[in-house]
């Protein structure tokens, strides 16, 4: 594979990109017919957040970047913030942002705000298992011909799993970095085990020619720089988000409830314990890694054909 063939970064080379919507107000309603389909519950904790105006979700002059969701702590209501402009992103933003939201709404009942704040590695559980419990039901959402749904689903499961390779290269650097603060002081030094570290856990992308942009990757991962040993939270917390979708695609209705029971448990209990109570394992071990990955590839196959 040449770096464009690749698809962990975005989108395929000359794909045109998928216009799942042109109105943000299809959005809202498209996101909202999925709910209505994940779980009643967490439906009912949807149309609340459009009837109390919680939902900022398009983009407009002079808006802020990003998308992001935040928590009113005097209302208990979270807010979704967001910069919506018709792509494929904008729904699994969405589908992302509202698990978080669910989270906020299931944990609004503790006493304490303490409480409710959940380290990254189970937050981000909430959040990503949301987009995989979502997937089945993107079709009823009016964002996709069934050619694209197909596609869009394989590229969300293609990128979830290829994140986990290329986290493994941003985690594996960063302990180079601080186990080995002189060499590390040195960008050539830096940009040679930056190299290594690509070359060896993502090996079968062919950067000849490419040099200089591949060693430049590094330069555009702002966790490196700003935030010491944060990028292994997503890695694990995407393996806790594809056990509970595994466990969905047997007992939907089960997995969902063990899924709202350990997010109205905040931070109440151990990271463990809530990975426990959402029906998953706490872990980064082969045998988990390989019963989702296999899984995810046998739904690719069944939808590739389609694509
Ligand atoms: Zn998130």
């Amino acid at each position: 594979l040449r770096p464009w063939d690749a698809v962990w970064f975005g989108q395929p080379f000359r794909t045109p990109a998928i216009k799942p919507f042109s109105e943000v107000a299809q959005l809202e309603q498209g996101a909202s017919s999925i709910f209505k389909r994940v779980d009643p519950q967490l439906s009912d904790y949807y149309e609340t957040m459009i009837r109390d105006h919680c939902l900022d979700l398009g983009n407009r002059k002079n808006k802020a970047p990003g998308g992001y969701c935040t928590f009113l702590n005097v209302t208990k209501r979270p807010f979704i913030f967001m910069n919506a402009v018709g792509l494929q992103d904008d729904v699994d933003t969405l589908l992302h942002e509202s698990g978080h939201a669910f989270h906020a709404f299931e944990s609004a009942q503790l006493p304490y705000i303490q409480q409710q704040m959940v380290p990254m590695e189970f937050a981000e559980v909430a959040s990503m298992a949301m987009e995989l419990l979502a997937s089945p039901y993107l079709g009823e959402a009016g964002f996709y011909t069934y050619a694209q749904l197909a596609r869009a689903r394989v590229e969300h499961l293609e990128s979830n799993i290829s994140f986990w390779v290329y986290m493994a290269v941003v985690d594996a650097y960063q302990h180079w970095v601080y186990e080995n603060i002189d060499a590390a002081a040195d960008p050539a030094q830096c940009d040679a085990k930056w190299i290594e570290l690509m070359k060896r856990y993502i090996p079968d992308v062919d950067y000849t020619g490419f040099e200089k942009e591949h060693m430049l990757l590094r330069h555009t991962q702002l966790h490196i720089f700003q935030a010491p040993f944060y990028y292994v939270e997503y890695g694990l917390a995407q393996l806790g988000a594809m056990q509970i979708w595994a466990n969905a695609l047997n007992d939907q209705a089960g997995a969902v409830s063990a899924y709202r029971k350990a997010l109205s448990l905040g931070y109440t209990v151990p990271l463990p314990k809530l990975y426990e109570t959402a029906g998953a394992k706490f872990t980064f071990d082969k045998d988990t890694l390989r019963r989702v990955v296999t899984l995810a590839e046998q739904v690719i196959n069944e939808l590739e054909p389609i694509n």
